[in-house]
């Protein structure tokens, strides 16, 4: 079957810069594909990788895009560069809202059950730094009880001392995850999980760098030597890195962004199968890539942990935010979303 393919490139100022240790996000930039079969039913899907996390650039997609031109079938898209993971998987979310909607944004798939889930905790992301004393009162008044701090932006002892004042704004029951994005040694680490050691830390995420050498063995030396669960991030860009995890039995937690997998399901299908404990993240996208990276989340069988997902609004204007962070997310806020909507708006 001949499909009409067509893509969009987006460049959008996000409405609060976001500090991490892989530095400064002002812009974010990505892209969207459309595929439109004979029928007229339409798939959409994002291409959205994260600098500093995949190697994959949207301008990479952006070329083979160009070249397929504007007629392709299912056979010529299946051949495409497998090392483009963002760009095979918006294409495969593209097929799945084509074969399973009507074309009118509605995904299909999963089907809405007859109950539907209860709502998901989501984790509010507070600033790095000193400026998240300052916003943590009012997330707690909107009703958040987990939030993630960015850490490892700067020194460690300045970091730390913050540690408790923040903690000592939280009422009792609520939780911490930290997000260190890799920014720390051996020795580092060492300090940070001696100090979350009975401390209501959730979890510390990517304390140390993936790409360093060793890395491996270091995280998982320091998950076998402090109580405090670790969570791979970083470590997990491609869906084979998962996998190889899975294999090394990892105890600690799984970070997954569906946006960025080029077959989400088959990957959570082992996680799920292994009784593996994830936690499902937002790659910063717009509604077309949060509608299908939530509708794959909420198809989760295993244990629910709050959601990454407490970033959006993420830009200005309409019909490009996935749902507004709030306490708790439903599948109807995920459904109310339009991709429709948005590959209009981003025009
Ligand atoms: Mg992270």
């Amino acid at each position: 079957m001949s499909l009409r393919l067509d893509y969009r490139s987006y460049s959008l100022p996000l409405l609060r810069p976001l500090r991490t240790a892989h530095g400064l996000c002002t812009v974010r930039e990505g892209g969207v594909v459309r595929l439109v079969d004979e029928s007229g039913a339409v798939g959409l899907g994002e291409v959205c990788p994260l600098p500093g996390f995949n190697r994959e650039r949207w301008s990479d997609s952006e070329s083979v895009l160009g070249r397929l031109g504007e007629h392709v079938t299912w056979e010529t898209l299946a051949d495409l560069p497998s090392d483009l993971e963002c760009l095979c998987g918006a294409l495969a979310a593209a097929r799945r809202m084509l074969e399973g909607g009507r074309g009118d944004g509605d995904r299909g798939a999963p089907d809405q059950p007859a109950t539907p889930p209860p709502a998901w905790p989501v984790a509010s992301l507070l600033p790095a730094g000193k400026a998240a004393l300052g916003e943590v009162d009012s997330r707690l008044e909107l009703g958040f009880r987990i939030f993630k701090w960015k850490v490892g932006v700067a020194p460690v002892g300045d970091e730390i001392a913050l540690l408790d004042d923040l903690l000592g704004r939280m009422p009792e029951g609520a939780r911490l995850r930290l997000d260190a994005n890799g920014a720390w040694g051996r020795r580092q680490a060492e300090r940070w999980l001696e100090r979350c050691a009975e401390r209501p830390i959730e979890h510390v995420e990517q304390p140390v760098d993936a790409e360093r050498k060793g890395a491996e063995d270091l995280l998982l030396g320091l998950a076998d030597d402090y109580p405090t669960p670790l969570a791979l991030d970083e470590s997990l860009v491609l869906g084979a890195d998962i996998t190889t995890w899975l294999e090394k039995g990892w105890q600690g937690v799984f970070v997954v962004k569906p946006s960025l997998l080029a077959d989400p399901e088959a990957i959570l299908g082992r996680l799920e199968r292994a009784g593996a404990k994830v936690v499902f993240s937002s790659a910063l996208e717009t509604a077309i890539g949060a509608r299908n990276a939530l509708d794959i989340a909420f198809s989760w069988g295993g244990e629910r942990r709050a959601l990454g997902f407490g970033v959006w609004p993420l830009f200005g204007g309409l019909h490009v935010n996935g749902p507004h962070a709030a306490p708790f997310m439903q599948l109807a806020d995920v459904r109310r979303l339009d991709p429709q909507k948005t590959w209009t708006v981003l025009n």
